[in-house]
């Protein structure tokens, strides 16, 4: 056989065939494939439980693993088969992808290339992803996610999830403090010799809160039976137990993943019986992250390391800049990528936190495009086997959310994906004619970042250096020329978004100075309300609220402009809200 005829002159030639007692899964990967393929070819695709030949046939394979997909088009038809029914939905997209041409770029573009007459050469495709663990919790539907690769936030009929049981900062949900802190104050940190119950840790090396804790893992993963991961990690704040026990092991290993280790290895021992094969997922965040020097993780542990205080201007292999905050954050003087490089030695199972977005001004540009794609490349070098890309996960940001998590997306599936061609065809396809100037604005940034050696980070400030008065005039005049030009609806939405971004620069800066004018913040919040764009920030009553960028006062310090909003104390104290602002 050389060719098979799939579609032609509007009729099916094959049927969609998928055995009778196929998952929920199956049953969705074929309606999807019936689905595309009408709309491709024009004919109606049955999806039927016999066993014809030749046929479209759909099926999980168990031979392959749970997330490999297998394509093969030879004289028996068109067989699509995963490793699961998950892996089964991977295999029904790359083939509508790699082969078709079709493209799920938003929740609401989608390429469909036009294909009445479909042949098909033989051929045989297997695929893997390169990452076991692969989420952007930008918000886009969870099909949207499936079919671009994700694996998290994934519903049950495409396959489910790999699920958590604990997701993260989950010390308090394992040893409560107010349950037990009145009773037993030594199971929590010891800061300055005084037990602390508030913005506090666990004791780690207290054999009971060991014993406390395993148990409440235990429970959870009873009422979680498809987990297959349970966070057992600090809160998010510092204050790192300073017992003479804890002090101890932090000090023979060089860090506080010492004592962290030495807990979270116990809890997963005493797990690893009844839940044998659920993965123990800890932190190393900002005072843990450096690599300890002698404990090593146990064989059911996986180490998340947090890249919070990096520069996202710049590869993070090259990149030696940290974040003024770290300091606050008491990491060591190592760099994120000695780190990296040294857990890779101990541990053979590491899911990177990565940041993708500014969090202090979500509305902000983040000229990251260019690092991604080094930066994913970067952790699949080290042996990194799962990434979340953490976004802004409240609500649409201006900053072109949807390209950046389409993106993201295909580099999570492949490391070597091109970003540079990404751009270019997802910018063609959703700006349309605008796509040149929004290309040309995505360039300017960059540029000013590379060649004016900009190191940023994920709390900076309007006044960042990639947003001075020259570049912010030339992005204002590129994107007041892409919407000039001609649109459709759903162009001119998502160009409305880009430039709301650099409105909103504008309008913050002009506030920091005093200079604020009303009516045009006005239209500009107007404006965002009609694009469903409803936060400024990961936290609603820091700065920039709307209130507080609408009432702020050069002629006030910080904390007196931020006085008032009572809530802030609770989230962090004001000293480090100074030293991130200040940044
Ligand atoms: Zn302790
Ligand atoms: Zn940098």
């Amino acid at each position: 056989m050389n060719q098979l005829t799939i579609a032609s002159g509007g009729t099916a030639h094959l049927p969609i065939c998928i055995a009778e007692q196929a998952d929920i899964a199956v049953q969705t990967a074929s309606k999807e494939l019936s689905h595309f393929l009408r709309r491709i070819t024009g004919a109606e695709f049955s999806v039927r439980t016999t066993d014809d030949n030749p046929a479209i046939r759909i099926a999980v394979d168990p031979s392959l693993s749970e997330e490999t997909y297998r394509i093969r088009c030879d004289s028996t038809g068109l067989t699509i088969t995963g490793g699961s029914g998950r892996g089964v939905n991977y295999g029904v997209f790359g083939f509508l992808e790699n082969v078709l041409g079709v493209r799920f770029y938003t929740h609401d573009i989608t390429k469909v290339p036009q294909c009445p007459e479909l042949i098909l050469d033989e051929m045989e495709i297997t695929e893997s992803p390169v990452f076991e663990y692969r989420y952007c919790d930008y918000n886009m539907p969870p099909e949207w996610r499936v079919r671009n690769g994700m694996n998290a936030g994934i519903p049950g009929m495409f396959g489910g999830s790999k699920t958590y049981a604990l997701f993260v900062h989950s010390f308090n949900w394992l040893v409560n403090p107010d349950q037990y802190f009145d009773t037993h104050p030594e199971y929590f940190s010891m800061v300055n010799g005084q037990r602390v119950k508030h913005r506090s840790q666990l004791c780690l090396t207290n054999p009971e809160v060991i014993a406390i804790a395993t148990e409440r893992a235990k429970q959870y993963l009873r009422q979680n039976p498809d987990a297959t991961l349970i966070s057992v990690s600090q809160n998010d704040c510092y204050n790192p137990c300073e017992c003479p026990e804890c002090a101890k092991i932090d000090a023979e290993n060089g860090s506080h993943a010492g004592s962290l280790l030495h807990f979270v290895n116990a809890v997963a021992a005493g797990i690893e019986e009844e839940f044998p094969h659920v993965i123990v997922d800890t932190l190393a965040y900002q005072y843990t992250r450096t690599p300890p020097k002698v404990i090593k993780p146990r064989h059911n542990v996986c180490v998340r390391l947090c890249s919070i205080e990096c520069c996202f201007g710049h590869p993070m292999e090259t990149c030696r800049h940290t974040a003024s905050f770290a300091k606050v954050a008491k990491t060591s003087e190592q760099t994120f990528q000695e780190d990296l490089i040294g857990w890779s030695k101990i541990c053979d199972r590491i899911y990177i936190w990565d940041y993708v977005t500014n969090y202090a001004h979500y509305w902000l540009p983040f000229p990251n495009f260019h690092v991604i794609g080094p930066n994913m490349r970067f952790f699949a070098a080290n042996g990194v086997k799962g990434v979340f890309e953490e976004g802004n996960g409240h609500s649409v940001s201006p900053d072109m959310t949807e390209m950046r998590t389409w993106l993201l997306a295909k580099l999570l599936w492949n490391p070597d994906f091109d970003v540079e061609q990404g751009i270019f065809e997802f910018t063609e396809a959703v700006y349309g004619s605008a796509a040149a100037e929004i290309r040309a604005y995505i360039k300017l940034l960059e540029k000013r970042v590379t060649e004016g050696n900009i190191h940023f980070g994920i709390y900076d400030f309007p006044f960042v250096g990639y947003l001075d008065p020259e570049t912010l005039a030339e992005a204002q005049k590129l994107l007041s020329a892409a919407l000039k030009k001609t649109l459709t609806f759903s162009e001119r939405v998502y160009v409305e978004k880009a430039a709301l971004s650099i409105e909103y620069a504008a309008v913050a800066q002009a506030a920091l100075l005093g200079q604020t004018d009303h009516d045009r913040m006005d239209a500009m919040f107007e404006k965002a309300r009609t694009l469903g764009i409803t936060r400024i920030s990961e936290w609603l009553d820091w700065y920039p609220s709307t209130r507080i960028l609408r009432e702020w006062s050069p002629a006030k310090s910080i904390t007196e402009n931020l006085a008032g909003i009572a809530s802030i104390a609770d989230i962090t104290p004001l000293a480090d809200v100074e030293n991130v602002i200040s940044l």
